[in-house]
């Protein structure tokens, strides 16, 4: 890598994690935000809060989201557009889950070549298959502050409670195993092919989501300038 390009990489503020579904990559993403001061923008998050709240997007988008397929990218398309649009997003983000197939990548990078931008950096989490069914099966979410738990390898101090702020813990409704199953194939078929596309560009960094995830932001941050402390 030259110097220039280094130099590029080590000021990266928008940027895509890539990964399959239980990789880690909305943990990573929550402390990349706050080291680096720019939003994190899931667009899953975007989706449940948008069913929770019963507003247009999120009454078409249930059907596909408890099912585990992805929902169609016109519906996701406008969202991003309208979420990358306000002001916060001006000096840079990290999208969690977004894009997802080749189409919202090439959208991705239209509108951001229309802002006189363009994306820094994206980073793929990789994770072996058994990993994730173990990781979604046993998860556990916080329903006051978000925070996941594991079952195994992470329990909960107090049964049924967040270790963070005593809140409710939930099961996500695509997080049984046949939602699971359709999640990872609709990763594999519509969401890989993302890798080459990043990887032409120049873009891509493989990161092993196998290990702790203390261990995955260290590697994480030998890529991002912002994480340095
Ligand atoms: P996540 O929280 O990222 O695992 O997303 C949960 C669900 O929201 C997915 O299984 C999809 O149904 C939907 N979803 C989230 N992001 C996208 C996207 N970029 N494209 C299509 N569907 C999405």
């Amino acid at each position: 890598m030259d110097l220039i390009k280094v130099v590029d990489v080590m000021n990266a503020q928008r940027m895509v994690l890539l990964g399959p579904p239980g990789c880690g990559k909305g943990t990573q993403a929550k402390r990349i935000a706050e080291k680096c001061l720019i939003p994190h923008i899931s667009t899953g998050e975007m989706l449940r809060e948008a069913a929770a709240r019963e507003t247009e997007v999120g009454r078409q988008a249930k059907g596909y989201m408890h099912a585990g397929k992805l929902v169609p990218d016109e519906i996701m398309i406008a969202l991003v557009k309208e979420r990358l649009g306000q002001a916060d997003c001006r000096h840079g983000f990290v999208l969690d889950g977004y894009p997802r197939t080749v189409d919202q990548a090439r959208s991705l990078d239209a509108f951001l070549q229309e802002h006189g931008t363009g994306l820094d950096i994206v980073l793929s989490i990789e994770v072996d298959e058994q990993t994730i069914i173990q990781r979604l099966s046993n998860r556990r979410l916080c329903r006051s502050c978000g925070r996941d738990h594991n079952l195994v390898t992470q329990p909960p101090r107090v049964e049924g409670r967040c270790d963070a702020c005593g809140g409710e813990l939930y099961q996500r409704a695509d997080d049984d195993a046949k939602a699971i199953a359709v999640r990872l194939q609709a990763y594999e078929r519509q969401t890989t092919p993302l890798k080459t596309y990043y990887d032409g560009a120049g873009m891509l960094r493989k990161i092993d989501g196998n290990r702790g995830m203390d261990e995955v932001a260290r590697e994480i941050g030998s890529h991002l300038g912002c994480l340095e402390s």
